[in-house]
């Protein structure tokens, strides 16, 4: 402490440091700005971050005088990395959560991709009819692909599933007619979206029936029977992330149908036919069966199982659908080009059920075989070393879908000696950023989730994480 450190600034005489010689020995912020290359504007705001920094950890005494231009240096260099840099960034999901809302949900299949750079790139015929010249309808391009799909007469997409909700709703139902629900499926599906609330705001009114855990068709016909007329729809929703168990009953769908009110099917996730053949995907409800059975308008999303692009599927009744597209909401809540092309493209890969299997992300992480699986935890394993394990672990579907499936297979443990949120943190600082579950206190690292290339890059950023952990 008695030796006497310059920064490589001025400080006056007399030595140890005090507090006040500990903060004049940072530099001018214009100094810091100038030894970075960048804009001016935006270099001073990146040495403006890294010096408040300093300042604040010298006066904290958590920052040691000693090699501080190096370090300043350095922070300044991240600060604007983090400021030139793009907000929205890939990331690698570890999780084993294969549709992570935070996560940006379903990776896009090649030909989703490529459709939207095509449409991105140039001018469509998004809304023209190329034959007549006339002007078109944005949906003609998937309504199609939709209804060859579910068997439905006719279909429109909009910006998300619960913007779907909304306007299925409203125009079904609407200010003055009342919508009646179960109260079993009275539910919030999470980042807000609850039905009573979307209910009240399509301006209809809710007319809630049976209870919790029991609700039969005989109470849906009872307040049909009380306000003859005045019902708009009977709105049935799944349950999607939670489930009810025991003494419970819902009423059949058919039986709902066939009471003479709109009924409208909310999905949620929804399986477009089971062409797909995927076992888990089986007890989630399917859109076709809904239609058989009945329902006006079916809702999904789009960027759920189905694996394709945020968006909100309106499938049903030519009648349905036209109030749908008539309804001033529809404009409001109006999906835009690019995540039309990639809808399309994902659509049509339905056509081909193995094809889908396979070029869907979604749809091949659900059906990855465990040979696939345990060749890329391999190759993270060992990439890390002896401070990594293979274990047995459980990945989820993810996306308020099949909350009560297990996915069972390989994947990487960290037993490094370190704390195991430090080393996630740690991960998710790197480039790319990593994200790992936590699960019994160890980090795991799950394969489900990630492509052949990618488990490449988890393999040498989780190496690089763990060494830098053990050198402290
Ligand atoms: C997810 C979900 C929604 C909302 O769909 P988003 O595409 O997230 O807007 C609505 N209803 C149900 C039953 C859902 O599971």
């Amino acid at each position: 402490m008695g030796e006497r450190r310059e920064a490589g600034l001025k400080r006056g005489r007399g030595d140890p440091p005090g507090d006040a010689d500990r903060l004049r020995a940072l530099p001018a912020v214009h100094e810091l700005a100038a030894e970075l290359d960048a804009p001016h504007a935006v270099a001073v705001a990146a040495a403006r971050r890294a010096i408040a920094q300093a300042r604040a950890a010298l006066s904290a005494g958590e920052l040691p005088v000693d090699g501080l231009e190096q370090r300043l240096l350095r922070q300044a260099r991240a600060a604007l990395a983090e400021l030139t840099g793009p907000s929205l960034r890939r990331v690698l999901n570890a999780t084993g959560v294969i549709v992570h809302t935070n996560l940006g949900r379903a990776p896009l299949a090649a030909a989703a991709r490529e459709a939207v750079a095509r449409a991105a790139a140039g001018y469509s015929n998004l809304e023209l009819e190329l034959a007549g010249g006339a002007r078109g309808s944005r949906h003609r391009h998937v309504e199609r692909l939709l209804c060859e799909l579910t068997g439905a007469e006719a279909a429109m997409v909009v910006n998300n599933g619960a913007g779907a909700v909304l306007l299925a709703v409203a125009a079904l139902a609407g200010p003055g007619r009342g919508v009646v629900v179960s109260r079993g499926q009275l539910v919030e599906i999470g980042g807000g979206f609850r039905i009573p609330e979307v209910v009240a705001q399509s301006g209809s009114e809710l007319i809630e029936v049976g209870t919790t855990n029991r609700t039969r068709t005989r109470d849906f016909e009872r307040a049909l029977a009380a306000a003859p007329g005045e019902v708009g729809a009977i709105l049935r929703v799944h349950q999607s992330n939670f489930r009810t168990l025991g003494f419970v009953e819902q009423a059949p769908l058919a039986e709902l149908c066939g009471l003479g009110a709109a009924v409208i099917d909310d999905v949620g996730s929804g399986v477009l036919a089971n062409a797909s053949g995927i076992l888990a995907l089986g007890e989630e409800p399917s859109i076709k069966e809904s239609i058989r059975a009945g329902a006006a308008l079916v809702c999904c999303s789009g960027d759920k199982l189905l694996g394709g692009p945020q968006a909100g599927l309106l499938m049903g009744g030519a009648g349905a659908v036209g109030a749908a597209l008539e309804h001033p909401l529809a404009r409001a809540l109006r999906i835009d080009k690019l995540s039309l092309a990639a809808l399309e493209a994902t659509l049509r890969l339905y056509r081909e059920p193995a094809r889908a299997r396979e070029q869907i992300p979604v749809l091949a992480m659900l059906d990855a075989s465990d040979r696939v699986l345990s060749t890329r935890a391999e190759l993270i394993r060992a990439a890390i070393g002896p401070e990594a394990e293979l274990i047995r672990a459980t990945a989820k579907v993810g996306g308020g879908a099949l909350p009560l499936t297990e996915l069972e297979g390989p994947a990487v443990a960290l037993v490094s000696s370190a704390d195991p949120a430090a080393l996630a943190g740690a991960l998710r600082a790197g480039d790319p950023p990593v994200i790992a579950r936590i699960h019994d206190g160890r980090v795991l690292l799950d394969p489900r989730t990630l492509t052949d290339e990618e488990a490449q890059l988890v393999a040498a950023a989780a190496a690089r994480a763990v060494a830098d952990a053990r050198a402290g």
